[in-house]
């Protein structure tokens, strides 16, 4: 697993250090996103919140991650699928959080629909979130 997550670090052009290492594998290893206070809670006191914080930007800048916005305003991260890279994001799918679990997920395989917008006015980014029940809290 480490080999394969260093292995990303690289192929992005970053250094391996042991924050990246562990924040990104934290990301691998979850099903839905994480915010910075669930990261920090999940690494203990091995890095401090400026390490965190420093790691989900390169992260985000490099197209490894990208940010949901949430109801709660804290900022939620998931992992990017391949198509991404750094400084172009294509992750134009929905998020979905659910009520019971809290867990948010990317998904994917669903885009945001196109939004007419009055003349003169353009699009840069579309987000989407749908709340509810997640497919194993609906059972
Ligand atoms: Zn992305
Ligand atoms: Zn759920
Ligand atoms: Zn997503």
């Amino acid at each position: 697993m480490t080999d394969a997550i260093n292995t990303i670090l690289k192929k992005s052009s970053l250094s391996v250090t042991p924050g990246r290492s562990a924040i990104l594998q934290l990301f691998h290893q979850s099903d839905g996103a994480l915010t910075h206070a669930v990261i920090e809670e999940k690494t203990g006191d091995q890095f401090d919140r400026v390490t965190i914080y420093r790691t989900l930007q390169v992260f985000v800048e490099k197209g490894l991650i990208h940010t949901i916005p949430s109801p709660d305003n804290s900022i939620l991260y998931a992992l990017c699928k391949e198509d991404c890279s750094e400084g172009h994001h294509h992750d134009n799918h929905i998020h979905f959080i659910c009520d019971k679990c809290n867990t948010t997920y990317c998904l994917d395989h669903i885009t945001t629909p196109y939004i007419a917008l009055p003349n003169g006015f353009k699009t840069n980014q579309t987000d989407v979130l749908i709340k509810g029940l997640c497919a194993q809290c609906n059972l």
